[in-house]
């Protein structure tokens, strides 16, 4: 009922040059250039690499989207990028409210819900980071600092479709470090998101909203997640950039 979803975030990694050999090594190397697998694919490189996704997986199976958006449509916004921008540049999604964007350019869950408004009136697909710190996971609180966080980014938003949302769970404590949820602590807090999102936009429509988890994947632990059954597919920050190990996850997806 959900198509998995692998999803790449290169963060601040590769040149648009490196980039462009890169996906066309990757195109040469999925079965039918990605048209033959049973999962969807994502790349989320920096900006400037975006003409080259465009150039090497155009309209085909392979989307590509940004890690970021400007929370304004248009004008004096020295050094944004905006949805229309990325919508003329073929994006499919956009990720919003990643925790480094929290953290380093304190953004606000009042921020993150003008990100995903300009990206649904261009027609983008959100993906919606939401996720708890170490210090809340300890305290107990990591459901409802969670929540909250998807909640505020989605007050009064209204979706054409549960294709037109992805949640990405991503514990900030898993980002980076080697060190994953555990299946079951993935499956928990994934259950209690769709639930919130039911309660939301009905039990339906839910059902059908891809839930990813991010942090820490890899090919070793990635099968162990998705068996989970609200695990939808994966965020993958580190083990995306090696096309090695981004391939046998796709694999595994
Ligand atoms: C991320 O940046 O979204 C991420 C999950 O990174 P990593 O896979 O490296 O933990």
């Amino acid at each position: 009922m959900r198509r998995v979803l692998v999803a790449g975030n290169w963060k601040m990694h590769k040149t648009p040059s490196e980039a462009r050999v890169w996906f066309r090594e990757l195109k040469r190397l999925l079965p039918g250039g990605g048209s033959l697998l049973d999962s969807e694919v994502a790349l989320l490189p920096a900006f400037p690499i975006l003409p080259y996704a465009r150039e090497v997986f155009g309209e085909g199976p392979v989307a590509y989207g940004a890690q970021d958006v400007s929370a304004h449509r248009e004008g004096a916004y020295t050094g944004e990028v905006s949805a229309r921008m990325l919508k003329d540049l073929g994006c499919r999604y956009a990720i919003v409210g990643h925790s480094e964007r929290r953290r380093y350019h304190h953004e606000t869950d009042t921020l993150v819900r003008e990100k995903v408004l300009r990206l649904l009136e261009e027609g983008l697909t959100p993906i919606l980071c939401v996720g708890e710190p170490l210090e809340v996971r300890e305290r107990g609180e990591a459901v409802p600092y969670t929540l909250a966080q998807l909640e505020a980014a989605l007050e009064g938003v209204e979706l054409a479709g549960p294709e037109r949302l992805v949640v990405a769970y991503e514990p900030v404590w898993a980002i980076g470090t080697g060190k994953n949820a555990s299946p079951e602590d993935a499956e928990a807090m994934h259950q209690e998101i769709r639930q919130a999102l039911a309660r939301r936009y009905g039990e339906e429509f839910a059902a059908r909203v891809r839930v990813l988890y991010g942090g820490s994947v890899n090919p070793k632990n990635f099968a162990d997640l998705l068996s989970m059954p609200n695990v939808d597919g994966g965020l993958v920050g580190g083990a995306s950039l090696e096309l090695e190990s981004f391939l046998a996850l796709i694999k595994l997806a």
